[in-house]
């Protein structure tokens, strides 16, 4: 019987700890060591900023760690606890998916004890870090060939008073986007999960493949405005700038209806940019069909008045894969 996963200080522990989330040893993989800093003024929220949980999307571990330049000496009151690399296997092989096991940790929560190497960390951060907190804002970026606005994201919530306080959370970070989306209800997310416990948890997407020094700039500026927000800082929000805009808009977007499609297989070149407004008709993208040079050009036409949120950055894609997705203000 292996031990149980443990933090290897005293989360009550006033001031600054360091130390590491120990998940314990299994079949398939010796234990892992997740490195956690909490750092603890007393009453006040109590925070939980996870990253690292898919491998490619490493804006948000840098930004996580780079709060412990500034937000010790910030911090007012409350308590926040910060996990920067929640899967480690999979930041080291640049992975969306843990290597050793080929799951994705964000389907696999509350995770199993006696399971795999990625249910094991799901169980480790679902028993000893999620407990303890009220709020969580989960960092990661859109993977590859994807380009798309920053922006704070959540999923429609049954609970209107969870919603609402979670839509809240979600545009104190005024990013350029606020998004609803509405999720095919694939199990085992780490969203769902805290959700279900009434906490308020705020997914932040940003980057897109390569991490630019942009992109962590407006990053840090927006969780900034989140942790005045929640008052364990002071200070003035500050509407980050993308794209020459400095606007914070809230949209929705349906899987049903916003999620438009490659027709066939080929290569695919956008002809929009992100935040572009598009309407029925207009083309936001062309597929470049290969395995035949006399088959034509496919335009692939918007289906409605809305607004490009995310859009395929030019990848060979299969033929019903997505190739942009697209979003409506609330209540349209
Ligand atoms: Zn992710």
């Amino acid at each position: 019987m292996s031990e149980a996963p443990h933090l290897t200080f005293d989360l009550e522990k006033p001031g600054m700890s360091n130390g590491h989330l120990v998940v314990p040893e299994g079949a398939d993989c010796e234990a892992l060591s997740l490195p956690v800093v909490s750092l603890n003024k007393g009453e006040g929220p109590r925070l939980l900023i996870t990253a690292g949980c898919h491998g490619d999307e490493l804006e948000g571990p840098i930004v996580a760690r780079r709060l412990l330049e500034w937000l010790p000496e910030a911090q007012v009151c409350g308590r926040v606890v910060i996990a920067p690399m929640l899967n480690p296997p999979a930041v080291k092989a640049c992975s969306r998916n843990t290597p050793i096991d080929g799951l994705n940790l964000n389907r696999v929560f509350p995770g199993r004890s006696d399971g795999s190497v990625t249910e094991r960390i799901a169980d480790a951060v679902a028993r000893v870090l999620l407990p303890w907190t009220d709020t969580v804002f989960d960092l990661h970026s859109f993977g590859l060939n994807w380009d798309f606005s920053p922006s704070s994201t959540t999923h429609p919530i049954a609970d209107p008073v969870l919603m609402a306080k979670t839509l809240q959370m979600a545009e104190a970070f005024k990013l350029p986007m606020t998004l609803v989306w509405e999720h095919p209800g694939s199990p085992g997310m780490f969203d769902t999960l805290a959700q279900n416990q009434g906490k308020v948890f705020v997914c932040a997407e940003f980057g897109g493949g390569t991490v630019s020094f942009d992109a962590i700039a407006l990053y840090e500026a927006g969780l900034r405005n989140a942790l005045i927000a929640l008052g364990l800082v002071e200070g003035k929000p500050e509407y980050p700038t993308f794209r020459q805009q400095k606007v914070t808009q809230t949209f929705e977007t349906r899987r049903s209806s916003d999620e438009l499609k490659s027709p066939a297989r080929g290569i695919f070149e956008p002809r929009c940019s992100v935040l572009d407004q598009v309407k029925h008709g207009d083309i936001i993208g062309a597929l470049y069909p290969m395995d035949s040079l006399t088959a034509d050009v496919i335009a692939i036409r918007a289906l409605g008045t809305s607004i490009v949120y995310a859009i395929r950055s030019g990848a060979y894609v299969e033929m019903n894969e997505a190739v942009a997705l697209v979003a409506r203000p609330v209540n349209q």
